[in-house]
């Protein structure tokens, strides 16, 4: 069995506040998930797509045998959507789509749809159920574990596969959510297959710990006490 983190910030995430969103660089993501032992992520940054596709691109000098895919969380209006596998440059503005938007252009794409920590800050609630999605985070690492309940009860309702991801925002996070795919090869199209027909196993649930410690580096950012990672290839 594969082991995947489906959601991972880098610094090219962005912040209105905060200016940088996710606080290590693509390389660091890449290094730390082979170093957990991972056999792939989905780098997926805030409306952009830039960092999955820098991540991807240090990954083939790295590690022939890790995979990183490129994907995007969209901030619609009404919260957050999640497209696994969107391989081409792609930014998209703040809250300008409406969820069934947002969902529509990650089809169009051809990504993988899903809907990101349901219950938690920025989740869809009861719009999941309106919307056509490909699979729900049964657990998300940031989010309160009965908000990850009410997320499992609501994808066997709905007979929709669940993923576990960390949501990662700094590396040391990566590897706390992880889901299992019961794929023979390690490609971007065998992994959006596998989810799709519901191969997925949530195989490690750990809580993120690291939230002050997200939190203090941002406010030295903000005040320029320390400086945010580049987001290239270095
Ligand atoms: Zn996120």
């Amino acid at each position: 069995m594969k082991k995947f983190d489906f959601h991972i910030h880098t610094c090219c995430s962005k912040h209105w506040l905060w200016g940088v969103d996710g606080l290590s660089s693509p390389r660091e993501i890449v290094e730390t998930a082979v170093n957990r032992g991972l056999d792939g992520i989905a780098v997926s940054d805030h409306n952009t797509t830039k960092g999955g596709l820098l991540a991807a691109k240090i990954a083939k000098k790295i590690d022939k045998n890790f995979l990183v895919i490129p994907s995007i969380e969209v901030k619609s209006r009404s919260g957050d959507v999640l497209g696994i596998g969107v391989l081409e440059e792609l930014t998209i503005k703040s809250r300008s789509l409406t969820a069934a938007e947002a969902v529509g252009q990650m089809r169009e794409k051809d990504a993988v749809v899903v809907a990101p920590h349901p219950y938690g800050r920025e989740g869809l609630g009861s719009l999941v159920e309106k919307l056509k999605f490909d699979a729900l985070e049964g657990f998300n690492a940031h989010i309160l574990p009965r908000y990850n309940t009410k997320a499992k009860e609501l994808a066997r309702k709905l007979k929709l596969p669940t993923v576990a991801s960390s949501d990662a925002h700094i590396a040391e996070e990566i590897a706390n959510g992880v889901t299992g795919l019961d794929i023979d090869e390690l490609s971007i199209d065998a992994v959006k297959e596998a989810i799709r027909k519901g191969k997925t196993k949530i195989i490690q649930e750990k809580h993120t710990k690291s939230m002050g410690r997200i939190y203090s580096k941002k406010i030295g950012i903000l005040f320029r006490a320390i400086k945010p990672p580049p987001c290239g290839e270095t």
